[in-house]
């Protein structure tokens, strides 16, 4: 139901909620409380930092109007039998509730010598015992109560749930409502407790339950396109490579001139750490799906990637006729690429979101290739592969992921790993410093430029905030230290497209020596020469950020260093000391935080998981998975007839069609 619908809800309270991104009824309900507050009636003389004391209120209570915008309200109120002095600042419109002889309860502290209790706020009703507010993320001007009001005024509205009967019986789950009512307005802990155990085990079931559809759709699928290629000329083109293939290259390849030759559709995911070689391996498929006679489509993130891919396509793939297409291709180029695509002139179209355009036509596209496949939501990806009939897919992603869990969340793709780095490359060396030790950094980097080597230098902001860096900031302050002898620019989202062009290609062709920038780099940009990066405020960033951005340097067989500039003392930085394996990384992140940096900052904004976190409600996801699976197996010949609820699930699921 949308917002528009619910009584009460004005326009001017909607944008409010839209901006939480909450659009309907369904975003309200599972808008669920990030944490709770829990207040327990104290004794006076408890030791806790905040007491939360029951009072009878003795006096009339007095406001004093100290200044504008600053007032004072006072009373006594006799606690554990002994009167006290309450105060409480800017609350002066809480003075009509608090009459003689009320039962309040005060949350402050206590200064015993004084006798005098500052609260910080005070509830109307005493405590009689634990209370539990839930506290939700916010936005300006709707605060905590007016949104809690808003979601419970409406819990009875709708039924969300379609989780089968079978699965609530055999784990005795609560009812949908009643864990709605559960986890916006517990009681007790264990009401908490109860809510999420069934909203976890549902969200996990609704996801497994969409992968174990696709994976049976595609086992389904009688399609025969069977691609044959000219297997002469393909080893021509690999023995041409500046390089030899790594063992995991070539299996991988393998895996891929299986899937092309087999009847299946191929949906393939290639997971290999930053700089273990995917793009190679992309362009060969590519190669081959031309020999075989198709147009191929490949994907990236950001335009600065696609233009590299671009690139390097133009200059291993010479015989072909590869486009670029981005949001910043001009009108008349963009309409000839078009043209090309539509009339099959063009072999390979490689370019940003762009390509899924409406406009966007292929003669007969056969391999859709994803960079970074986490960067896209699901329908962006499948929005490119519906140009085609019976395409086949390849997804290339770094996300140091272990193995166990991607074998169940990617479980419709068949996986390929490219676990070993190309020979001769170095450890990264890492190295932590503090801020105060920032001229041996500097020191440092001056030795790689003398060397004729380059720099990266991250920081986490564009401009200036307190104790944070931030790139025009160290622009200054490196310009200062190598007193402007060395050429430094700097590199951010908001710069055009043109500029940001410029920039890469001046620190591609060693014209600048240190490329200032804020994670814009992170993905993709493959520059050999750069040999150290610089990461300032590194405790702000993931372990998987950072090390994609150290995957950065460390990209042929030169040394390469990593400098994490950071004060603060956390242990994840240590990890980062300690290996350069991002699988180890990705084990210990998982470890430390759960599935958080993994799936918790998912650029395209698709949150796949509210409740849900996969480490820690692993043995979870693997029961959702099992059930969902033999849940399909039961149901799939008369395709849910019996079971209405999932034909509003298979309805989510239109962009797999
Ligand atoms: P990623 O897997 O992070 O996308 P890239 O495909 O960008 O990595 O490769 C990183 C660098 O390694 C590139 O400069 C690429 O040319 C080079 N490279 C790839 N494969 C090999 C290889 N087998 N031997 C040597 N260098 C390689
Ligand atoms: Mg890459």
């Amino acid at each position: 139901m949308d917002l528009e619908k619910i009584k009460g809800l004005g326009p001017s309270t909607i944008k409010k909620l839209n901006k939480l991104n909450i659009y309907n009824s369904d975003d309200l309900l599972t808008f669920y409380p990030y944490k709770y507050n829990v207040y327990v009636p104290n004794k006076l003389n408890d030791q806790n930092d905040i007491l939360n004391i029951n009072a009878t209120i003795i006096s009339d209570p007095k406001v004093y109007f100290i200044r504008k915008n600053f007032t004072r309200l006072t009373f006594t109120a006799l606690v554990e039998n002994i009167p006290i002095t309450v105060v409480i600042f800017n609350r002066h419109f809480l003075k009509q509730h608090l009459t003689h002889n009320k039962q309040i309860c005060l949350i402050g502290k206590y200064n015993k010598l004084k006798n005098t209790f500052t609260a910080n706020d005070i509830l109307l009703n005493p405590l009689t015992n634990e209370m539990i507010e839930p506290k939700y993320h916010l936005t300006e001007k709707l605060n905590n109560s007016q949104i809690h009001k808003i979601i419970v005024e409406n819990i009875d509205k709708e039924n969300l749930s379609i989780l089968p009967k079978e699965y609530i019986e055999k784990y005795q789950l609560i009812e949908s409502e009643v864990a709605l009512k559960y986890i916006h307005n517990p009681k007790n802990q264990d009401e908490i407790k109860q809510a999420k155990i069934r909203i976890i085990y549902e969200e996990l079931f609704n996801y497994m339950f969409k992968i174990n559809y696709l994976k049976q759709k595609r086992n389904q699928e009688n399609n025969s396109i069977i691609k044959s290629f000219d297997k002469e000329k393909l080893n021509t083109l690999i023995n041409t490579l500046p390089f030899e293939l790594t063992t995991d290259q070539k299996t991988s390849l393998n895996d891929i001139i299986n899937d092309l030759e087999s009847p299946k559709r191929m949906n393939r995911l290639i997971l290999g750490d930053v700089g273990s070689g995917k793009t190679i391996v992309a362009f060969l498929a590519l190669y081959i799906n031309k020999l075989a006679g198709y147009q191929g489509a490949f994907m990236a993130p950001t335009e600065v990637l696609a233009e590299q891919h671009f690139k390097e396509a133009q200059k291993i793939l010479s015989n072909l006729k590869i486009e670029l297409l981005t949001g910043s291709t001009d009108k008349k180029k963009k309409k000839d690429v078009l043209e090309g695509l539509k009339f099959g002139s063009v072999d390979i179209v490689i370019g940003t979101h762009t390509l899924i355009e409406d406009t966007i036509e292929f003669n007969n596209l056969g391999l859709v290739i994803t960079d970074e496949q986490h960067r896209f939501g699901v329908n962006q990806r499948k929005a490119l592969q519906n140009k085609g009939k019976l395409v086949d897919v390849i997804y290339m992603s770094a996300t140091p992921i272990p193995r166990t869990l991607a074998l169940t969340i990617f479980k419709d793709m068949e996986i390929s790993e490219i676990k070993s780095k190309p020979t001769g490359r170095k450890e990264i060396i890492t190295k932590k410093y503090r801020l105060k030790e920032i001229k041996e950094v500097l020191y440092l980097c001056l030795n790689e430029i003398k060397k004729g080597h380059q720099i990266y230098v991250v920081a986490p902001l564009i401009e200036g905030k307190n104790e944070t860096y931030s790139v025009n900031e160290l622009y200054k302050k490196f310009n200062e230290a190598y007193q402007g002898k060395i050429k430094i620019e700097t590199l951010y989202g908001k710069k055009s497209s043109k500029e940001k062009n410029e920039i890469i290609q001046n620190f591609k062709n060693n014209e600048t020596k240190i490329l200032i920038s804020t994670t814009v780099i992170e993905v993709g940009i493959d520059v050999q020469n750069a040999t150290a990066i610089v990461i300032f405020n590194a405790e702000r960033f993931g372990l998987a950020t950072l090390h994609q951005l150290r995957g950065r340097v460390g990209r042929n067989d030169l040394q390469s260093y990593c400098y994490l500039i950071s004060d603060s003392n956390t242990e994840r930085l240590e990890v980062l000391e300690s290996s350069n394996d991002g699988f180890y990384i990705s084990e210990k992140d998982f470890e430390m935080r759960g599935s958080g940096d993994i799936f918790g900052t998912i650029q395209s904004g698709e949150q796949i998981f509210k409740l849900a976190n996969l480490k820690r409600d692993y043995k979870i996801l693997l029961a959702a998975s099992k059930d969902s699976e033999e849940f399909i197996e039961k149901n799939i010949i008369d395709n849910f007839q019996k079971f209405p609820e999932y034909q509003a699930i298979k309805k989510n699921l239109t962009f797999i069609d």
